[in-house]
C-alpha cells in the first residue's frame, strides 16, 4: 500500500468533526492493506511504534527533525524555523517547505506503508554515538522520497505528535467494518483486544485468519491484559444483594496496581501498571521476589504493590509507594520504603488461561502457588453473607488506613477490559461531599488572567469518557486546588497539546479559549454532581447534562497511570448522581 493513499485518509480523518465519519474513513482505509501490511498501519495511525506496553519511543527531537526539514527540502534550517515559530507545527512546515521544492530530490521512490514504518523503526532501534547523525540521514532520506502531505505525516509520526484522535474504540470499530462489512463485531474484537492489548496483533488475526481467529485468541505471557475494574455501589446492603447474599470481601490497597507476568525457565519478570505501562525497573524486588516466591513456571497474578511496613504492619501513604516512580535511586529506595505486593488474582499459569475460571478457583490456585509471607502476600478477604459482617469489615480497614474494600463475585471470570459488578467499590465517604474522586480529560484551557497571566494558564475544561458513543463529553470548569508550580507546568504541557480546532471524538456546548488533544487526565474532587445545560455529559436531546459543583484539583498534576478512556464515564456519573440522590433521601 502506498503511502500517499495513507496520507490522503489521514487529511480525511483530521477534517472530520464526526467520530462516526471517521469510522468511515478508518475502515476504508484498513480495508485496503494487505496481511502483511495491516500491523504497521494500525501502529502508524495510533502513532506508535509498537504496541504502547512495549513503551517505544521514536526519539526524534524537535531540531533534529528542523534540521531533515531543512536538508531534504533544500531550504535554510532558518526558513523552517520561521516557518514553525509560525504554525507550531512541524509537520505543515515540511509540507509547505517540500511544496516550495527541493534543490535535488535523492530519490522518485514511491514511499509504500512497510518502508516507512521500517525506516522509522531503524530510526528508534539507533542509538549511541552518532546516532543523531544516523536519525537525520534515515529520515531526510524519507522526505527526500515523500510528497508534501506525506512529508507532514511522517514528520508528526516522528515527533510523536500524529495525533489523528483515533483511540482504540475507534480503530476497533473501523476495523469490524472493513473486514466484516459493520460495526457488530466490535464487540468481539473488543474482548480480542482486552486480553492481549494489542491492536495491531487484533488486525493482524482478522485479517488473517477472521473471526474465527479471534474467538480463539487466548492469553499470553508477556502481553499484559487489560485490567478488570469495579463498580461504586454505596452501601453494604446493595452490594450485598448485587452479589446474590454472598461475597467475597477483600481490603482495598491503595498502592499501584501491577500486572506481574513471570517466566521462570527463562528468569524473566515484566510488572505491567493499571494502564499496561512496564513498571518492571520501578520495582526490582517484586521482580525478584516473583521469581522465588512463586511456584509455577509460567505465571501472570495480579495484585497492588504498595508501601508496607512488616514490624508495625502499618500500610503507608499512596505518596510513598508512588516515590518509586522517580527512576533514580531505586536501590536506594528499595530499602528506605519496602513494597510488598498483595496479590488478588491469577489470570494465566504454566499454559492455562485461567480469565474464564470462577473468582473462587482462581483465588485458591493463586494461595496454592504462593507461600504469602515473603514480599508477595495475599489481599485480606473474608466470605460474607450479611451487611454487618461487610460493614464491620470496612469500619477496620478504614481505621487500619487502607482506603475502602472491594466486593467479588465468586462465581464470575476475571472481565478483562470492563467495569462490571463482579467487582465493586465501597470507599470511605466523605461528610457532604461525593464519595469518591472523579478522573477527568482535559479537553482545553482557558487563558490566564490577573495573578495567572504569567502561567498562560487560568482554568481547565474537563471531560469524561462516554464509552458507548466513544466521545468526550465536557463536566466541568476547574481552577482550583492548583499549586503555582503546578499552574506553570500544566500551562506548558498544555500549550503543546493545542489543536486548531474542537477535535472530532469531543461533544461541547461550550468553547474554551484553546482545545487541547484528549491525552491527559487529572483527578478532581466535588461537592455534588448537578444537572446542566451547560455540559454535554449524559445530555439527552432537551434534557439538561450533568455537572460538577466546586470541582478542586487533588491529584498531583497529571494522572501519569491513566489514558483518556480510562477516565471517569458518562455511565460511572449518572451512577454516582443516582445514589447521591439516594443518600441525600435516606439521610
Ligand atoms: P480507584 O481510583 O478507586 O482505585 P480505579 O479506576 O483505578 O479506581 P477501580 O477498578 O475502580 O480502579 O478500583 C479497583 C482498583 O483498586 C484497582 O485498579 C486496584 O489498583 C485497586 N485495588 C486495591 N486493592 C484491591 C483488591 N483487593 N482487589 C482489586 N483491586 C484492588
Amino acid at each position: 500500500m502506498f503511502f500517499d493513499e495513507v496520507s490522503a485518509y489521514y487529511e480525511k480523518l483530521e477534517n472530520t468533526s464526526s467520530r462516526l465519519s471517521m469510522v468511515d474513513i478508518l475502515s476504508a482505509l484498513l480495508s485496503k492493506a494487505r496481511p502483511d501490511e495491516i500491523k504497521n498501519l494500525i501502529y502508524f495511525t495510533q502513532g506508535v511504534m509498537a504496541p504502547p506496553f512495549e513503551g517505544v519511543q521514536i526519539g526524534i527531537a524537535e531540531k533534529f527533525a528542523e534540521n531533515a526539514i531543512a536538508i531534504a527540502s533544500g531550504h535554510s534550517k532558518g526558513e523552517a524555523i520561521a516557518i514553525f515559530r509560525k504554525t507550531g507545527d512541524l509537520g505543515h512546515t515540511a509540507e509547505e517547505l517540500i511544496r516550495k521544492g527541493r534543490l535535488k530530490p535523492l530519490s522518485k521512490k514511491h514511499l509504500e506503508i512497510n518502508h516507512v514504518f521500517d525506516s522509522m523503526k531503524k530510526i528508534a532501534g539507533t542509538s549511541g554515538a552518532g546516532s543523531q547523525d544516523a536519525k537525520i540521514g534515515a529520515l531526510v532520506e524519507l522526505l527526500a522520497s515523500a510528497s508534501p502531505l506525506e512529508a507532514r505525516y511522517i514528520i508528526r509520526f516522528a515527533l510523536g505528535k500524529l495525533r489523528l484522535g483515533a483511540g482504540d474504540a475507534t480503530i476497533l470499530e473501523s476495523l469490524s467494518k472493513a473486514y466484516t462489512g459493520d460495526r457488530k463485531a466490535k464487540a468481539e474484537l473488543e474482548n480480542a483486544y482486552n486480553i492481549c492489548s494489542d491492536l495491531g496483533k487484533v488486525g493482524y488475526i482478522l485479517s488473517e485468519k477472521g473471526m474465527k481467529g479471534i474467538a480463539d485468541l487466548k492469553v499470553s505471557i508477556f502481553e499484559p491484559i487489560r485490567p478488570a475494574l469495579a463498580e461504586r455501589m454505596p452501601t453494604a446492603e446493595q452490594i450485598l444483594e448485587k452479589m446474590g447474599g454472598r461475597c467475597a470481601i477483600e481490603s482495598k490497597y491503595d498502592g499501584l496496581r501491577a500486572q506481574v507476568h513471570i517466566d521462570r525457565k527463562k528468569g524473566r519478570v515484566r510488572i505491567f501498571s493499571r494502564n499496561l505501562e512496564d513498571l518492571t525497573g520501578m520495582f526490582p524486588d517484586i521482580a525478584q521476589a516473583a521469581l522465588a516466591e512463586v511456584n509455577a513456571k509460567e505465571a501472570i497474578i495480579e495484585g497492588e504493590a504498595i508501601s508496607y511496613d512488616e514490624v508495625t504492619g502499618e500500610f503507608r501513604p499512596f505518596q510513598e509507594t508512588i516515590q518509586r516512580k522517580r527512576k533514580h535511586g531505586i536501590e536506594a529506595k528499595s530499602q528506605e520504603i519496602p513494597i510488598h505486593l498483595f496479590s488478588f488474582d491469577l489470570m494465566y499459569l504454566d499454559g492455562e488461561d485461567y480469565l474464564g475460571k470462577p473468582y473462587e478457583e482462581r483465588r485458591k490456585k493463586l494461595e496454592s502457588i504462593i507461600n504469602g509471607d515473603g514480599f508477595i502476600r495475599f489481599s485480606d478477604k473474608i466470605i460474607a453473607t450479611t451487611p454487618k459482617q461487610i460493614d464491620k469489615y470496612f469500619e477496620d480497614a478504614i481505621e487500619s488506613g487502607l482506603e475502602g474494600i472491594v466486593a467479588k463475585d465468586l462465581l464470575a471470570p476475571y472481565i478483562a477490559g470492563a467495569r462490571k459488578f463482579s467487582w465493586i467499590k465501597l470507599k470511605r465517604s466523605y461528610k457532604g461531599e461525593l464519595s469518591d474522586t472523579i478522573d477527568l480529560v482535559i479537553l482545553g484551557y482557558y487563558r490566564g488572567k490577573g495573578q495567572r497571566t504569567e502561567f498562560g494558564l487560568g482554568g481547565l475544561l474537563g471531560g469524561v469518557y462516554n464509552e458507548k458513543k466513544d466521545v468526550f463529553e465536557t463536566i466541568s470548569k476547574i481552577g482550583t486546588g492548583f499549586s503555582e508550580k503546578q499552574m506553570q507546568d500544566l500551562g506548558n504541557l498544555l500549550k503543546k497539546s493545542k489543536l486548531p480546532k474542537k477535535p472530532a471524538r469531543v461533544e461541547a456546548l461550550i468553547e474554551p479559549d484553546f482545545w487541547v488533544e484528549p491525552e491527559y487526565v487529572i483527578t478532581v474532587r466535588a461537592d455534588e454532581i448537578t444537572r446542566s445545560p451547560m455540559h454535554t455529559c449524559g445530555k439527552n436531546g432537551d434534557d439538561p447534562g450533568y455537572a460538577l459543583r466546586f470541582p478542586r484539583l487533588v491529584s498531583d498534576g497529571i494522572r501519569e497511570d491513566k489514558s483518556a478512556d480510562d477516565a471517569t464515564t458518562t455511565k460511572e456519573i449518572i451512577e454516582m448522581f443516582d445514589q447521591q440522590k439516594k443518600i441525600k433521601v435516606d439521610g
